[in-house]
């Protein structure tokens, strides 16, 4: 493996999938970031199939990151550490002025990290509270209603891109894979006629979260069901 490159890797069986990323860090080290859907049940919450750091130094070697090692050092601490679940949540509205709260950020509506988009959609959150504040003269009777109804539709599609644009059937996920590369290549010979992926709408323009959605909103129905 080169040294200062990202690895991505997959595992999808017909019972679980296993993905995530080797990141260079600083001094040397790589950050292993690991999301799993089915743990085994005597397994302590670890990925599928995985019971002891033996097991899963040989998984990463072998099959996840061919030619990346693990210490036993290392392989013993992730195997003892707890892992921790990815929650979604989803608000009808995001403040309450008798409870004096407003949601911004992963309160407001935490989600997959799919599209890497928490930490984008909680600025999203303070800079329009910020300018709502602003241009209404703190008037939170004002404000916090105007918030809500502009964030909440924004915080649902953004949560719904990352949840639904990823179809776990496999030959959905073929037909998903094999439309959207199509659509990034045709989007660059010809920008007017076809519209950008999800993926490079969501991290690349300033486009809302809710028109993305909008756009792409057979693919979520299909996929949902
Ligand atoms: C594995 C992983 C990968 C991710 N990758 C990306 C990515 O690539 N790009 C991206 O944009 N986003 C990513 N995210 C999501 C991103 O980290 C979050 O969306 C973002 O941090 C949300 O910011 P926040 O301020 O709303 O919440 P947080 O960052 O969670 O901040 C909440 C803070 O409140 C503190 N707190 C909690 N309870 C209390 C309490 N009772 N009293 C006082 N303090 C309290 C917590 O300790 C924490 O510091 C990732 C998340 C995970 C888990």
């Amino acid at each position: 493996m080169e040294p200062e490159t990202s690895y991505g890797f997959r595992e999808t069986a017909h019972s679980h999938y296993i993905l995530g990323a080797a990141l260079p860090e600083v001094n040397n080290q790589i950050c292993l970031l690991m999301f799993w859907d089915n743990y085994s049940s005597e397994s302590n919450q670890n990925p599928p199939g995985i019971t002891n750091p033996n097991e899963l130094k040989m998984k990463i070697k072998d099959i996840l990151l061919p030619g990346l090692e693990l210490s036993d050092e290392d392989a013993k601490k992730f195997i003892n550490q707890r892992s921790s679940s990815v929650v979604q949540n989803k608000c009808n509205r995001y403040s309450d002025k008798e409870g004096q709260v407003v949601l911004i950020g992963d309160a407001a509506h935490a989600m997959l990290s799919r599209l890497g988009q928490g930490c984008q959609a909680a600025f999203n959150d303070v800079l329009v509270l910020n300018q709502l504040l602003q241009e209404e003269n703190n008037n939170l009777d004002i404000v916090l209603p105007k918030y809500s109804e502009q964030q909440v539709k924004e915080g649902h599609a953004i949560t719904d891109l990352n949840a639904y644009l990823a179809p776990r059937a496999n030959w959905l996920m073929i037909l998903f894979n094999t439309v959207m590369l199509l659509r990034s290549k045709l989007n660059k010979k010809f920008p007017n006629l076809i519209q950008l992926t999800p993926f490079a709408a969501v991290s690349q323009t300033l486009i809302p979260y809710s028109e993305i959605a909008d756009r792409f909103q057979h693919w979520i129905k299909l996929i949902k069901w």
